[in-house]
């Protein structure tokens, strides 16, 4: 690989440069330009079904500046904002902006195209850099800047002629490769010629349209041109990165600190080359830090599907926020932090958001918390339970959580990654109202305490064991004692201990259930077994557990024994 056939890009000299210190506060306005920039660079463009389905979405996700096409360009793009405008597709709060190069028969056109509408933003733009000054246009810089200035008379004129109003915007285009100072000169030259002041103001755009360095190196640009206009106040910077090294959305970030109020970018970062800039990413970034990014992007599914079917591209499984994985913790020790952060997280009833590897609450997007963690052989225990605490509502006695994720362990080793519903089936299979080789049939608690008993309960239990009715009875100070004192009494039991006990709430509402987790030691060996018993009524749910435990003792020490 010759590196030598490569120069070094040429940074700007301001050294007192302030936008390090700066913060982002706000959300810049947002311009769109998916169905311009984005469209242009798809395989297959969309048709006009899909320019109308996209156009809807940005709308719904309150874009209040679209760039719906370069209408003088082509008949579908002509025909689309004709269409938008005579079936009423625009909203009042929405203004559309059109593309045009600065040439006169591309600027009558688009007008022609705007027939109708109260207010657009006309976008002229031509390149100015200094690579293409040279082997594109073979034109001076005089020369450069007269096509800018003629664009804008000739925009003026047939402003002062259209019904509603006309918002310019100019674009030296590939301003990233020109000289920051004849760029401004380009920019000044179009907004007196514009008469341009702070209530007709023009957005000056300042695209990175090939990403040629650094982050920091474009925000000194933007902040070079930012302190440098005559009148900054007739002026709304935009800028319109691109991604061609990887760094659109820190390159915008920067700009935005160097003092940018407009950002050109797409859905999912579709566009030329490596992309425009993301908004999504860009807009959810302000959101993680609390600031409102005047978007609504809580359908993030939703906004995928559209945008997949509409562009036929796809969204990375690590695309930041909409990517398939990135609410996917793999690591054991990542989901066991995550798991304790949601408890806690739950527990403080805290407005503020702080779970470790979720910088934000997947719920925001409507995304499930069931895909944020994959159980893997390399997970812990904090996976599994995680699963089936958030997904499922148990929350499993910390001995419980050790024996099951062993279960969960044999299986990923064998068959590999563990969905969240075979989980889930499995602890069904294995602990949930086991009823081999003993049923329960009925059980029957009464209140002895003034029987002149030394035991508060008596216990009435009804069991099938492999097709045949037992009824049993037994005492005991609580309930579980008196139950479990009945099937010891019996020949037909298991002799077993009490070794732990909790039981909770499962859902809310009318059809709530209860979970009870019973933990029994075999008197016959020392072999132990959890079971777990839900049911409507507590106390049934209780003995169900304890029918679960015994049926897994007799399964491990008697069957296989
Ligand atoms: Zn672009």
């Amino acid at each position: 690989m010759n590196h030598h056939k490569y120069k070094k890009f040429e940074t700007i000299k301001l050294k007192d440069r302030t936008w390090p210190d700066n913060e982002i506060i706000k959300a810049p306005v947002w311009c769109s330009v998916d169905l311009r920039d984005g469209n242009q660079a798809l395989i297959t463009p969309m048709n006009i079904d899909e320019k109308v389905e996209m156009f809807q979405l940005l709308v719904n996700l309150g874009f209040k500046e679209i760039e719906v096409g370069f209408p003088s360009s082509s008949q579908i793009e002509y025909d689309f904002l004709r269409l938008l405008i005579e079936d009423n597709l625009i909203p009042d709060d929405v203004t559309v902006q059109v593309l045009t190069q600065a040439r006169e028969h591309l600027i009558r056109r688009t007008f022609d195209a705007l027939e109708g509408l109260d207010k657009a933003i006309v976008h002229i733009y031509n390149s100015t850099s200094i690579l293409q000054r040279d082997v594109v246009f073979n034109k001076s810089k005089d020369e450069i800047k007269k096509i800018a200035v003629e664009g804008t008379k000739l925009v003026k004129t047939l402003s002062e002629e259209f019904s509603g109003k006309v918002i310019l915007e100019y674009s030296p285009e590939s301003f990233t490769g020109t000289e920051v100072d004849y760029a401004l000169d380009v920019c000044e030259a179009v907004m007196d010629t514009w008469g341009a002041d702070e209530n007709n103001k023009v957005i000056i755009n300042l695209p990175s349209t090939v990403e040629m360095d650094t982050p920091n190196v474009y925000a000194d640009q933007i902040e070079w041109m930012c302190r440098n206009f005559t009148n900054r106040d007739r002026v709304i910077v935009s800028v319109h990165p691109h991604n061609d090294r990887g760094c659109g959305v820190a390159s915008t970030e920067l700009a935005l600190l160097a003092g940018a109020d407009r950002v050109e970018a797409t859905l999912f970062g579709n566009g030329e080359r490596t992309g425009n800039v993301d908004v999504i990413t860009l807009a959810l970034n302000l959101f993680s830090h609390g600031i409102d990014p005047k978007l609504e992007l809580s359908q993030m599914n939703q906004i995928k599907e559209v945008y997949e079917k509409c562009t036929k591209m796809e969204v990375p499984p690590r695309h930041p926020y909409g990517g398939q994985l990135v609410f996917t913790a793999f690591s054991g020790s990542h989901q066991d932090a995550i798991n304790k952060g949601m408890h806690a997280y739950k527990e403080r009833k805290s407005d503020i958001w702080e779970v470790p590897y979720l910088p934000i609450d997947p719920a925001d997007l409507n995304r499930q918390y069931e895909p944020i963690v994959r159980i893997n052989s390399q997970s812990g225990k904090g996976g599994v339970s995680f699963v089936l605490d958030t997904v499922y509502g148990y929350n499993l006695p910390k001995q419980l959580r050790v024996d099951f994720s062993k279960v969960i362990q044999k299986i990923s080793e064998k068959e590999g990654e563990v969905s969240s519903e075979k989980i889930f089936s499995c602890f069904d299979n294995e602990y949930i109202n086991i009823e081999t080789p003993y049923k329960l049939i009925k059980h029957k608690i009464f209140d002895i305490s003034d029987e002149n008993s030394e035991f508060e309960r008596k216990a009435e239990v009804s069991v099938e064991v492999n097709g045949e009715v037992k009824n049993i009875v037994g005492y005991g100070n609580g309930p579980i004692d008196a139950v479990k004192n009945a099937f010891n009494k019996s020949d037909d039991f298991i002799d077993t201990k009490l070794l732990d006990y909790s039981e909770h709430a499962l859902t809310s509402g009318s059809s709530a259930k209860a979970a009870a987790y019973i933990k029994l030691k075999s008197l016959e060996n020392e072999s132990y077994e959890y079971g777990v018993g839900v049911h409507p009524n507590i106390t049934t749910a209780t003995v169900m557990a304890m029918v679960s435990a015994m049926n897994r003792i007799y399964k491990t020490t008697v069957k296989e024994g």
